[in-house]
């Protein structure tokens, strides 16, 4: 057996190796190291892929969404709801603009921020709403977006682990995960299932004069050269890792539909262990085919109940078997985002999940062997 790896970029590499090379070997010789020829093609054939009429490459995915709140205009002192149980990127950002964070519960099955305690965390101040994909599957836009429609909010997507999902509304229509909000942020570090070889990042919107604000905070604040209007930061995706993404781009959906097959096999070889949840999709999403393309599997993620997740972990460990906790601890317990506004109370899901859930090994590159040498690790441990 090969060995098991949690991210597997070696082998994605030995694909895309020529194409890749030789496109480094074009940017050296340009010498177009920052916003070249590479980066503008990205840009547009991402708005291809994406159906997205702008997309704002920048330098990660924690500065995609703090550009996207400055584009917004948001001001110190205006609340941003988002959610409890995801990556504290996301709540950061919110923090260091002087907004305020307010975090709320996820939903148990999908792991997504939950539309009602939205609902119940809205105040006068309250501006924008962050959801994320996480793991790879849309939180409940038609709920998020009527929120936001009737208090006036902003949603700012975060795309970072949903890249390529795609969303559909109860109405039928399907869209690209980060294109249904007002704007939305990415991230192209070399784990996401769009990943680059260091530090990338994207901010997409389908609103014109909020893209062309974005383009300027990503450049200092400059719309004309040494003209700054506003205040802005030097955030750039630059020439090489424009020309990985450039290389991946086209593979995308052909990398998501094997994580789904993956996810399949780990499905049919856990399902129905008495100890073990495995991924519930979301009701915007009721079955994994081969055309579906709702969940993206980011994160490949089970709720192990019968409280012997820690002792799981160490056997896995023990098994060399990599394994993940995304994530170990709710943000609104985390000394950087305490505040006494939240009551536990309030995150019952949220609190469950922490001591619950373990990600296993998901990537494009997921044979069976593994997948059954793993399952049935989990399954004779569990017994
Ligand atoms: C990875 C990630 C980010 C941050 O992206 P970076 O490129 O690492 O800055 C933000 N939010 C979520 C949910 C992520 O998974």
């Amino acid at each position: 057996m090969r060995k098991i790896q949690m991210v597997d970029l070696q082998s994605q590499y030995e694909e895309i190796k020529d194409t890749v090379q030789n496109s480094f070997e074009e940017v050296l010789e340009s010498a177009a190291f920052i916003n070249g020829p590479q980066v503008r093609s990205f840009q547009k054939e991402l708005e291809d892929y994406l159906g997205v009429k702008h997309v704002i490459p920048c330098a990660n995915g924690t500065d995609a969404l703090q550009i996207a709140m400055m584009g917004l205009g948001l001001k110190p002192g205006d609340e941003v709801i988002t959610a409890d149980f995801t990556f504290a990127a996301t709540v950061e950002v919110i923090a260091l603009l002087q907004l305020t964070p307010v975090l709320v519960d996820v939903e148990p099955d999908s792991f997504n921020i939950d539309p009602e305690a939205i609902r119940k965390a809205i105040t006068p101040k309250t501006k924008a709403i962050v959801p994320v994909h996480l793991f790879g599957q849309c939180a409940d836009m038609d709920s998020i977006m009527e929120i936001a429609r009737e208090h006036d909010l902003y949603v700012i997507e975060d795309n970072a682990q949903g890249i390529g999902a795609t969303y559909t509304s109860a109405d039928g229509s399907k869209k690209k995960s980060g294109t249904i909000g007002h704007v939305a942020a990415t991230s192209f570090f070399p784990s996401k299932n769009l990943g680059c070889y260091g530090d990338g990042g994207a901010i997409f919107t389908n609103d014109d004069d909020l893209a062309h604000t974005l383009r300027g905070i990503v450049n200092h604040g400059m719309y004309e050269r040494y003209h700054h209007d506003v205040v802005g930061v030097n955030s750039r995706l630059d020439s090489l890792q424009a020309a990985v993404l450039r290389a991946k781009l086209p593979k995308l959906d052909a990398y998501n539909q094997r994580r789904r097959n993956a996810a399949k096999k780990y499905n049919a070889a856990l399902n129905g262990h008495q100890d073990i949840i495995i991924p519930q999709l979301a009701n915007n999403c009721t079955f994994i085919c081969d055309t579906c393309d709702c969940h993206v599997f980011h994160q490949y993620t089970l709720r192990i109940t019968n409280g012997k997740r820690d002792e799981l972990a160490a056997h896995l460990a023990e098994k060399d078997i990599p394994h993940g906790i995304y994530y170990p601890i709710p943000l609104h317990s985390q000394k950087a985002y305490r505040d006494e506004r939240y009551r536990e109370e309030d995150f019952p899901v949220t609190n469950q999940l922490v001591k619950e859930v373990i990600s296993l090994p998901m990537h494009s590159e997921l044979d069976d062997e593994q997948i059954d040498y793993i399952a049935q690790t989990i399954r004779n441990f569990l017994n």
